[in-house]
């Protein structure tokens, strides 16, 4: 079994530490907040033992009545893999840490990239990840484009790749982000961070072009990408790939806030989307040129890649057996 702890249990946190649990070759032996709130209680509920991620705030855990096990290094001494979900930068302030106490670290993707040995996503570079001390999960909307982009050049080569990303302004539970009632252009310089993000794991001609809109649900990428490809050699490539899934405007599935629902209905947990939504109406080649729209979960289509990171900094070789592993475990 490896042992994995998760450091930093908000909206990535939880759905990776819930994640693991599905897993038969993996176990969570700790998951650490900062405040006793309801997260935390439901974290004791749930069986995963608790501990205080910042010592001097530990007292506040039994004054609220939350009972923790200790200190997050006691969790870290427990540990194979850390999972670091801490909001973005945190997590390079803890990286020394995890380098004292020997255990091998996962970052998400609002850290830089140098945070980590390598950047990793499942599809594109899981072999170049293997044994790795430390690998930065790309953020939700980088693995989103090299889920779709890197069977494409494997099968078919692509040219240059152009993307507007439509990005939700904030998740669903924070009620503190906007806009409210604006359009912006984000960044309003060009690329945003996203193509050099992309090329963090894949060697690409990728320009990315970034907006917030006042939405919560997901994010809305338009992507058009020279390839040689024609239509239905797009479509059957992107069907092989088990976190790509098609969606029928004729099945009702016109928007994010539906696609959210078809989730709830499946019993997903929390509703989440795990998979690149993909609207098979926009797919379309024109003069060697194939454009397509997709919907991104942003809270939950990392949680499956750092399933698959854990095993691939664990020595796991077979990325391709990982992906099936994860995926059968989860149910996608
Ligand atoms: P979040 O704010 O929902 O959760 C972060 C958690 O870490 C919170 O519970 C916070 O209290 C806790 N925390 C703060 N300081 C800490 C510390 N020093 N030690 C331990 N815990 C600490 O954030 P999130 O959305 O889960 O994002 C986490 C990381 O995942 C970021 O790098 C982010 O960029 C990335 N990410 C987020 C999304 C998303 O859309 N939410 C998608 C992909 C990647």
């Amino acid at each position: 079994m490896i042992d994995v702890a998760v450091n930093g249990y908000g909206t990535i946190g939880k759905r990776v530490a819930d994640a693991v649990k599905e897993q038969d070759d993996m176990q969570v032996v700790g998951v650490a907040k900062t405040r006793p709130n309801f997260e935390a209680r439901n974290a004791v509920e749930q069986g995963y033992p608790l501990y205080a991620a910042v010592e001097d705030r530990a007292e506040r855990f039994e004054e609220a009545g939350v009972e923790i096990e200790g200190p997050v290094e006691e969790m870290l001494a427990e540990a194979d893999v850390v999972v670091d979900a801490t909001p973005s930068g945190v997590g390079a302030q803890n990286s020394q840490m995890y380098e004292d106490y020997d255990v091998k670290a996962l970052y998400q993707g609002g850290e830089d990239a140098d945070v980590a040995e390598r950047s990793f996503n499942a599809a594109a570079n899981y072999g170049d990840c293997v044994d790795c001390d430390s690998v930065r999960v790309v953020s939700c909307n980088t693995t989103g484009l090299l889920r779709v982009l890197h069977p494409l050049e494997r099968n078919h080569g692509v040219g240059k790749v152009r993307a507007t990303l439509v990005r939700r302004g904030g998740d669903p539970s924070q009620h503190g982000r906007g806009p409210i009632n604006d359009i912006l252009p984000n960044p309003v310089s060009i690329p945003s961070h996203h193509a050099p993000d992309v090329r963090t794991v894949m060697d690409v001609d990728i320009t990315t072009t970034g907006f917030k809109v006042p939405a919560t649900l997901m994010h809305v990428h338009s992507l058009n990408v020279e390839t040689s490809a024609s239509r239905s050699e797009v479509l059957e490539t992107l069907e092989g790939e088990s976190r790509v899934r098609f969606l029928d405007a004729d099945d009702g599935v016109e928007s994010t806030a539906e696609i959210k629902e078809m989730m709830l209905d499946e019993g997903r947990p929390r509703g989440d989307a795990w998979e690149n939504m993909v609207w098979r109406d926009s797919v379309s080649v024109d003069d060697g040129e194939l454009y397509l729209f997709q919907a991104i979960h942003q809270e939950s289509d990392v949680v499956p890649e750092n399933v698959d990171a854990v095993r691939a900094v664990t020595g796991y070789e077979d990325g391709d057996e990982s992906v099936r592993r994860t995926d059968d475990a989860l149910g996608i």
